[in-house]
């Protein structure tokens, strides 16, 4: 019986992956049917980059239908779990910067194109807290690490981005591929996840170019950070969907899991 719940990253690409039955969303199923059920879930979207840490608090949060030009099928997806109060304010306790419970946001789809795979009943308690758009790398790290004992309460941890995501250079006819900046910024990462070398992600844009083109704004790649702030150093840490498309997004996602 492990003690502690797992930590996840999920890069999670298009909308369209909510509904597409693809290797990314079979891969969200399988990590979902290898870990514990989960008492609630908090959630650091790419999609709720605000001014400053908020918290979403609401006993029924909303879904959030915050993309544009999808197909009609996307936007009848309700995917509405309840909220978690007590856990919020115990993560309000938790995170010694200033936060600001907020209500204004729902569940968006950089939860619920992911948890309708993980979770499809719904029945699991979710909140979102807001990546803070003008914090440093450390920040995110740090509410990341002072949160993780949520673990040991049975709560999912679930970061959502993407390592690699530049919309401004994705080229349809690339595919299931990637630019070689691409794989180049993706591997980095990667290796640095495996060897624990965290300083080196929190320093990321020392990689230059295929940093910068990596990581043209920052608010899908934020999300990792929060994860591997939780990430305790003896976790066993799974890599899935590891890959590239469309040249410039990396779906590649990480699980860490308790190894006692
Ligand atoms: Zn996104």
């Amino acid at each position: 019986m492990k003690s502690m719940m797992p930590v996840v990253f999920i890069g999670h690409g298009s909308p369209m992956n909510a509904i597409d039955d693809n290797a990314y969303s079979r891969a969200w199923k399988n990590i979902a049917q290898r870990i514990p059920k989960p008492k609630a879930i908090v959630s650091f979207s790419a999609h709720w980059f605000t001014q400053g840490t908020k918290i979403m608090n609401e006993r029924q949060p909303r879904t959030v239908y915050d993309m544009y030009g999808f197909p009609r099928e996307l936007y009848e997806i309700v995917y509405s779990p309840p909220g978690s109060p007590g856990v919020a304010a115990v993560a309000k306790e938790l995170i010694s910067r200033e936060t600001k419970y907020d209500n204004s946001w729902g569940i968006d789809h950089g939860t619920w194109s992911v948890l309708v795979h993980m979770f499809p009943q719904g029945d699991v308690p979710v909140f979102q807290i807001s990546i803070d758009a003008s914090a440093p790398p450390q920040s995110h790290y740090r509410i990341g690490n002072e949160l993780k004992t949520l673990r040991k309460e049975g709560v999912l941890l679930l970061a959502s981005g993407n390592i690699v995501h530049n919309l401004r250079l994705v080229n349809w006819s690339m595919g299931s591929a990637g630019f070689d900046w691409a794989y180049a910024f993706d591997g980095y990462i990667h290796e640095n996840i495996i060897s624990k070398s965290h300083r080196n992600i929190l320093e990321f844009g020392e990689l230059g170019n295929p940093a910068k083109l990596a990581v043209p704004t920052p608010d899908h790649f934020y999300p990792l950070l929060y994860a591997l702030g939780a990430a305790n150093d003896d976790d066993e840490c799974s890599v899935f969907a590891q890959s590239c498309e469309l040249g410039s997004v990396s779906m590649t996602s990480y699980l860490w899991e308790s190894s006692k």
